[in-house]
């Protein structure tokens, strides 16, 4: 059997989700909110087409930081409570297990994570293989699986590049 999959690597650079996918993930929230008698506030909107149009799952404050560049009044309760409406609503994910703050991501379709534990870039990547991997049976006794999410953990090629360069530099500075 052949597969393949792409790791998205954001490299740093500010990646743009396109629009019409923002727009996609805009409409089945407005359409979750319809059929649960949610209100689709403008505030609410505007968070998640923040997020929705971001591939770097960014987290709470960084959101906070470019909503107000369209909403300067919006507050930082009203990011953590809509962050948190998200979430229970399925539109979002919280992402990632590293110490520092809780980052999220607006990406509903299935995919994994690859995660740089130096800087912190998560990149998306979509994986058949991933998809199906099999469950060990000590887990089916723990309990019922319901989803296989994969984070890969590593260096992403930016940190490497760094580390490349000092390398380099304290080898150049040795007499
Ligand atoms: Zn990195
Ligand atoms: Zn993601």
């Amino acid at each position: 059997m052949y597969y393949s999959y792409i790791v998205i690597i954001t490299n740093g650079v500010f990646q743009v989700t396109p629009r019409d996918q923002v727009e996609k993930r805009v409409a089945e929230f407005l359409e979750i909110c319809r059929r649960q008698g949610v209100k689709a506030t403008h505030q609410r909107t505007e968070i998640l087409r923040e997020l929705a149009g971001s591939e770097e799952h960014p987290d709470a404050e960084t959101i906070l930081a470019r909503v107000r560049q369209r909403i300067p009044a919006i507050s930082v309760d009203t990011i953590y409570r809509t962050l948190r409406l998200l979430e229970d609503k399925g539109v979002i994910a919280r992402v990632g297990s590293m110490r520092d703050r809780t980052r999220y991501d607006a990406n509903t379709d299935r995919h994994h994570h690859f995660l740089c534990t130096e800087c912190g870039m998560i990149g998306d990547f979509y994986s058949d293989a991933m998809d199906r991997l099999p469950v060990p049976r000590e887990v089916s006794e723990m309990g019922i699986v319901k989803g296989v999410y994969v984070e890969l953990r590593g260096t992403c090629r930016k940190c490497k590049q760094k580390t490349a360069n000092t390398d380099e530099g304290r080898t150049g500075a040795k007499p």
